[in-house]
């Protein structure tokens, strides 16, 4: 589904990926990319999306390259990125939010809507409420329940556990390994333990560069993870 080769990507004259290839395929159920702050993880996910452009390689979602798609086709066509900032419109209703994330698939807005609360009771018990006043924790769930409304094949969520305290963030995890049985999802995680074991594959990133792929249990057991990120 996704295709990355050796691509090269800067802000300004200043070069955060290097060389950097890695993919994603139908018969992923979680991939993992985990790695210490600003080792570049957010701005790959960026360039999935069609935010940023790469200096050299290429990105191709379903074949296409995603240079020559703007990001409401990247949408469309099923990779949908949930941001750390999770963007909600904190002065809109929890269900005005949802609908929101459904702007591409219009035509299955309501079933969709039902999907959702049922893997997320609580948007619909709170669907009335301003979405600014709910906890962090329900915050995060608005934000992954908005990411399914747009019906994704890919689910790119990045730092889902940023601000929660441990239990929530246990919680946030049970969802994203509920969601992981429909949807592919590119998980983005600093929280190293808890994302490599939900992972089928994994990515570890350092200073811009993959620096170990494998599966989820293996970079677990590395002795490189075990002593800089356990
Ligand atoms: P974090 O978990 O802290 O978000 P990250 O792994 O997602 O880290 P990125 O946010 O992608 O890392 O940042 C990679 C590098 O690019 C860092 O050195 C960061 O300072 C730099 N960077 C990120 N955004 C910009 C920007 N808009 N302008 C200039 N440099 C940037």
């Amino acid at each position: 589904m996704i295709d990355i080769e050796n691509i090269d990507v800067s802000y300004g004259n200043i070069q955060v990926l290097w060389d950097l290839s890695m993919r994603v395929s139908e018969a992923d159920s979680v991939v993992t990319i985990v790695g210490p702050n600003g080792a570049g993880k957010s701005t790959l996910l960026d360039v999935m999306s069609g935010l940023h452009p790469v200096d050299d390689g290429r990105v191709t979602l379903w074949g296409d390259d995603v240079s020559s798609l703007d990001p409401s086709e990247v949408v469309k066509r099923g990779f949908v990125h949930v941001s750390e900032e999770r963007n909600l419109f904190g002065e809109m209703t929890v269900r005005e939010n949802l609908e929101m994330g459904a702007y591409t698939r219009r035509e299955t807005l309501g079933e969709t809507l039902e999907e959702v609360y049922e893997l997320f009771p609580i948007l619909e018990e709170r669907a009335d409420q301003r979405a600014g006043s709910m906890s962090g924790g329900q915050q995060q769930m608005l934000a992954l329940g908005r990411g399914l409304m747009a019906r994704p094949k890919i689910l790119a969520l990045d730092e889902p556990s940023e601000g929660l305290a441990p239990q929530i963030t246990e919680r946030v995890f049970e969802k994203i390994e509920e969601i992981s049985e429909e949807v592919t999802v590119l998980l983005v995680e600093q929280h190293v333990h808890d994302a490599l074991t939900l992972a089928d594959r994994a990515y570890l990133l350092e200073n811009g560069r993959i620096k170990a792929e494998n599966t989820g249990q293996a970079l677990l057991e590395s002795e490189h993870v075990a002593e800089a990120y356990l």
